[in-house]
């Protein structure tokens, strides 16, 4: 099963954190805007080249994330002078492809979509802030940043970890006030903001994601301590000294990133935002 590659915060270097805050204020400009909060900044050189955020919502488009946005607008200011550009962007000399010695940060690990995107562009590297355990393409459900399956395309790297508790936050944020200005909020309008961050690597849902037996299972037990023991006799907690971690974390966020996803999706995350009990706030904030 794949994992995200978390790094504790000792060891998170200045120059990566104060990137992620620039993203973390795109991420903020998103929730201003009824975005579902995801941010990101594209760094090339030292130099911050694309800022960009979550539309999905304003253009009603479920690809129009926040590292496809960049990614065409980066395209625009560095147009390629390759012909075999479009084919093979990780193929071309050094200086012609605008990705290959930049690195993205973004608030929540990239989807499967975008983290494939990324792949394909050549991105030289890629540092997020919370796993994303429903949608994750960095390691959280899928591997595509390194999969060796994938052959099309050389592999990047992959981090997490980074201002994680600042990106969860803010998906709270978000969903808590969607629920309130939902047209039947029922219990849900009595909630309250959880503060509460769990560390990486204990999963809310157990190991194998989101069953919803376990889930229920998991939401009723009613004390923090109660919780937290019963993950773990799920989930194995990650030490934070090797590959594991940032990848469970986002069943703390998960949930609905997208409007344009399936009905079906729709119905599960909305199950999991209205049945939810003390736990159910866990579910509802990933990014897709
Ligand atoms: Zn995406």
């Amino acid at each position: 099963m794949p994992e995200a590659t978390y790094v504790p915060p000792e060891q998170q270097s200045a120059e990566d954190l104060r990137y992620m805050r620039e993203a973390l204020a795109m991420a903020q400009e998103a929730f201003d805007a009824a975005e579902i909060p995801v941010g990101s900044v594209f760094v090339r050189n030292g130099e911050i080249i694309a800022k960009a955020r979550n539309r999905t919502n304003e253009l009603m488009n479920a690809t129009r994330h926040a590292e496809l946005e960049a990614i065409d607008y980066i395209l625009s200011i560095f147009p390629p002078s390759s012909d075999s550009f479009a084919v093979s962007p990780h193929a071309q000399a050094a200086g012609e492809n605008p990705f290959a010695d930049t690195t993205l940060y973004v608030t929540v690990e990239p989807c499967i979509m975008c983290g494939s995107a990324l792949r394909q562009v050549g991105i030289k590297r890629v540092v997020f802030g919370a796993g994303n355990e429903r949608f994750g393409g960095n390691g959280s459900v899928l591997a595509v940043h390194n999969d060796p399956a994938l052959i099309n395309a050389p592999p990047y790297e992959a981090l997490g970890g980074y201002y994680r508790a600042e990106a969860i936050m803010l998906l709270r944020r978000f969903y808590l006030s969607e629920n309130a200005n939902a047209p039947n909020p029922k219990s849900k309008a009595h909630r309250t903001l959880k503060t509460e961050i769990q560390p990486p690597g204990v999963s809310m849902h157990g190991p194998a994601g989101p069953s919803k037996k376990l889930a229920r299972t998991l939401r009723g037990t009613s004390s923090p301590a109660a919780s937290s023991a019963s993950s773990r006799a799920q989930t194995p907690v990650n030490d934070g000294s090797g590959g594991a971690g940032a990848a469970k974390e986002v069943a703390e966020v998960s949930d609905g990133q997208r409007r344009g996803r399936s009905t079906e999706e729709e119905a599960s995350a909305r199950e999991a935002r209205n049945e939810g009990g003390k736990e159910g706030e866990e579910q509802e904030a990933s990014q897709a």
